[in-house]
């Protein structure tokens, strides 16, 4: 009995340092990341290997330390933003940084085969997509239209909020990354359970176009849990 007792403090510590392990390793992704943005934004760059033995060491696999969902905006390149090398982040790109399911299918890709600890989903200041939202008119036509459809509850959600236009654009761009991260969390099956195995952590952000600031947005506390298999 005494030996049963031992045996299942151990399994408790275990489980509990593994636990605590895989948040704290979604953790120090985050802080990589902001801690680059802030070199970003104050001019200080790392230097990058950018060499052929670099090249070579990540053509046997690689590794990235976070994944980054964010818009196809030309002023909003994650890498440099962040300022991180070759192999460290897998990123998907799509404009109005929203989801479908080829951006959620890369996305289960880099968490569950890549095993990254971190998932940022980020927006940006004056992103065209949600302003071209706001501002449609009718049905949205065409491929161009799927982008307008989807960010649509974010443009009506602002509009209802009201303020500025300039406000209303803003609250647009986050409640889009909000409803982004609801999407993230609803249509996919595994990664609600790597969050709630903490195994991935899950943050949003804004990047500021004029400052090179990414300010952190608060996601929803309660997230809506993925249909069960049947
Ligand atoms: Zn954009």
């Amino acid at each position: 009995m005494k030996q049963f007792r031992v045996l299942l403090a151990l399994l408790v510590v275990v489980a509990f340092s593994g636990f605590v392990f895989a948040g704290s390793a979604g953790d120090a992704s985050l802080q990589k990341l902001m801690d680059g943005n802030k070199r970003y934004v104050e001019g200080k760059l790392g230097s990058k290997d950018l060499g052929d033995n670099k090249r070579k060491e990540l053509a046997k696999g690689q590794k990235p330390f976070a994944i980054v969902i964010t818009c196809s905006d030309s002023r909003v390149p994650p890498e440099l933003l962040f300022d991180q090398g070759l192999g460290d982040i897998f990123v998907v790109r799509v404009a109005g940084n929203i989801v479908d399911p080829i951006a959620l299918g890369s996305i289960e890709y880099g968490a569950e085969h890549l095993n990254s600890p971190l998932l940022f989903i980020l927006g940006h200041s004056k992103c065209g997509a949600v302003k071209a939202t706001l501002e449609a008119k009718g049905e949205p036509e065409g491929n161009i239209g799927a982008i307008v459809k989807k960010i649509t509850p974010a443009a009506k959600a602002a509009k209802k909020k009201g303020g500025t236009e300039d406000q209303v654009f803003e609250t647009a761009i986050q409640e889009n990354v909000k409803n982004v991260y609801k999407d993230v969390m609803s249509k996919s099956k595994i990664i609600p359970e790597l969050v709630h195995e903490g195994k991935l952590k899950i943050v949003a952000g804004e990047y500021m176009l004029s400052t090179g600031k990414v300010e952190m947005i608060e996601l929803p506390k309660a997230a809506p849990a993925a249909k069960k298999a049947h």
